[in-house]
Order: structure tokens, then C-alpha cells, then sequence
């Protein structure tokens, strides 16, 4: 088998701070893999900035003056971590055999890389970086993640463990992926569902190399929502049974009641009233509002907006006549 081009991919929002060093181990990376004939020459980087506001399109712009095998794409505005991922991908398919995508803050151990490329060579077709051990992140973030993959699982959403956007997909996976054009992607959720021969890689995360989380709470709970929304339908489904069992109460409160005032008892009942007052209140309110986030997914996707604008490119792959590394 020939050695396949490959392009890593990588989002970047506001990520000025850890740029240098990550181009510096990508780009040693890649040059190890070609030196062990696990990719071709033609392989590059990709750093698609997703709107950032600092100067870390000034960087790729520099790092890719200096160096041919760095290649990038700068968005107009921020996207989102995966629409900038898509972005990426879109670009990079037509002339990729395989793409592997990666953090911009180093979190992912890039020694991960070479292996991911030999379970390529093996036949597989996706391979998903998993974390061994969350030791890095805060005891916060672990159990909130434990959490939401939890009902993510229960949901019914299938998704891969401790797996976050560290993946390496073929040509193959990508030319049926880009048939999803639903809005609200969430890649981990969707390409399980893709089939195809997969593994998975055990590395240990590590910590931000420089820079600040760009996921806090809030993000990380619409993402969430995002996340379960997208790929289940089951809180609608709990929402009919919740309602289905209270009105079936109601029922029998109401026979209840019934006999009460025949049987002539003068019900003073305030507290009761008040209290299912605010109970089916607030239920009604909750059922409201997960109707809503459909109905609000289904107001997005009609529109069929586009996931993402390109606003400039430095492609060097076209020019590749020989060997840079
Ligand atoms: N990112 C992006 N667009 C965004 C937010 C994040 O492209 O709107 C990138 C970010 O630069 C990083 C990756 O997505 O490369 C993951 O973000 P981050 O490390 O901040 O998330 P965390 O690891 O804290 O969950
Ligand atoms: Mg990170």
C-alpha cells in the first residue's frame, strides 16, 4: 500500500498563545511519519481559524510563509469548535486519503498520531483517540462529562467514551459524511453512526499547553443540549408519558373530589389547590420548553444556512512538486 497523504486538521479560536509550539510539534510529527513511511510528502497541516480575534491568523499566515507543509483557512466569523472542524474537513477531502483532527491547546498527545496512522494502514477506517485517565481536568469538568455521557447513553445516543474530536477518518468516511448537512452537527454522536471498520487509540490528556478553555459552563451546557437534542427524541417521548401519568392522577383526584362534594364534605383545600398549581405549572413549563428546542431545531435546518464561510485560504498542496520534508 502507497503511503497516504495525510492532512491533520486543526481549529484554532483565539489560540495565539499556544500556536508556536503547536505548529513546532505537528510539524515534527509529521516529519517523523514520513520518515517511518506512514504517510506521503504531500501531507500538510491545516489550522482553520474560526474567527478568533487575536492574532492567530497573522500566525498560521507567518508559520506558512516559512514552512510549505502548513496550510490554512480562515473563517469570517466564529462558527463554532465543530462547525470550524467541518470546515476543515470539507476542504481537505479532495485532496486527503485520510485527515486526523486535533486540538489547537495540545491536549491531545500528538505521539497518538503515528499510532492512529498505522491502524489506517491496518484497514480501519476510523480511529477515535480515547483519554486513559481525565487526571488534567478539573474534578468539575471530568464528572460533568461523565455525567452528560451518561444520558447521552440512556438517551440512546451512541457515542465513544472519553472521546472528544481527536480522530483520524478516511477518504471514504468523509466522502459520506459531508451528506449530512444537518446545522446543529455534533461529529461525536454522528460518525459512529457511519459504520465502517473503527478502533480506537488510549492516550492520556493532558493539560492546556498555554491559553484558556474555550468551552465554560455555558458553552459547555448548550453544547450539551445541542448534543441530545440532535440525536434523540426521547425527552419528547418522556414529556408525553410525564404528562400521560399526571393526567392520569388528575383523574382519579377528581373522582375523589367528586365524592367528596356529594358526600357533602366542604373542601378547603387551598393548599392543594396552590400546590398542583405550581406542579402542573411548572411541568407545562419544561414540556414547553423541550417542544421548543425542537421546534427551534427544525426552524434552523429548514433554512439550510451555510455551516461556515471561507474568507481566505493558504493552500500550498497545489504547488507540491517535490519532497519538503
Ligand atoms: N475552538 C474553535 N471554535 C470555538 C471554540 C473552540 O475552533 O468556537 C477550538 C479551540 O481553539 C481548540 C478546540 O476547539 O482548538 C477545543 O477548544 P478548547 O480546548 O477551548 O475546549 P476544552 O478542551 O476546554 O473542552
Ligand atoms: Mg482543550
Amino acid at each position: 500500500m502507497e503511503a497516504p497523504i495525510l492532512t491533520i486538521i486543526v481549529p484554532c479560536y483565539n489560540e495565539e498563545a499556544v500556536l508556536k509550539e503547536t505548529v513546532s510539534r505537528l510539524s515534527d510529527v509529521l516529519t517523523q511519519a514520513f520518515h517511518d513511511r506512514l504517510i506521503s510528502f504531500q501531507s500538510t497541516i491545516l489550522f482553520v481559524d474560526d474567527g478568533s480575534t487575536d492574532h492567530t491568523w497573522e500566525l498560521i499566515d507567518h508559520f506558512a510563509q516559512q514552512d510549505q507543509k502548513i496550510t490554512g483557512l480562515k473563517l469570517s466569523r466564529n462558527f463554532g469548535h465543530q462547525n470550524a472542524l467541518i470546515a476543515g474537513m470539507e476542504n481537505a477531502r479532495s485532496y486527503s486519503d485520510c485527515v486526523i483532527t486535533i486540538d489547537a491547546d495540545l491536549q491531545d498527545d500528538v505521539t497518538a498520531i503515528a499510532k492512529f496512522l498505522i491502524k489506517y494502514r491496518e484497514g480501519f477506517d476510523i480511529v477515535y483517540g480515547v483519554r486513559d485517565k481525565r487526571d488534567t481536568d478539573t474534578l468539575f469538568k471530568k464528572n460533568t462529562a461523565i455525567f452528560f455521557y451518561k444520558i447521552m447513553e440512556r438517551l440512546g445516543v451512541k457515542t465513544i467514551p472519553n472521546h472528544a474530536d481527536f480522530r483520524l477518518l478516511s477518504r471514504r468516511v468523509l466522502d459520506e459524511l459531508v451528506n449530512y448537512q444537518e446545522e446543529n452537527i455534533f461529529l461525536r454522536g454522528l460518525i459512529p453512526l457511519l459504520g465502517f471498520p473503527s478502533t480506537k487509540v488510549y492516550y492520556n490528556r493532558a493539560e492546556r499547553f498555554a491559553g484558556e478553555s474555550k468551552y465554560p459552563l455555558r458553552k459547555m451546557l448548550n453544547f450539551a443540549i445541542d448534543g441530545i437534542t440532535s440525536f434523540s427524541v426521547t425527552p419528547i417521548r418522556m414529556v408525553t408519558y410525564l404528562g400521560t401519568f399526571f393526567a392520569g392522577i388528575g383523574f382519579f383526584i377528581g373522582i375523589y373530589a367528586l365524592i367528596q362534594h356529594f358526600l357533602g364534605h366542604v373542601v378547603t383545600g387551598w393548599t392543594s389547590m396552590i400546590l398542583s398549581l405550581w406542579l402542573i405549572g411548572g411541568m407545562q413549563l419544561v414540556a414547553i420548553g423541550i417542544i421548543g428546542e425542537y421546534i427551534g431545531k427544525i426552524f434552523k435546518e429548514t433554512k439550510h444556512r451555510p455551516r461556515y464561510i471561507v474568507e481566505k485560504r493558504i493552500l500550498t498542496h497545489q504547488s507540491f512538486k517535490h519532497n519538503v520534508f
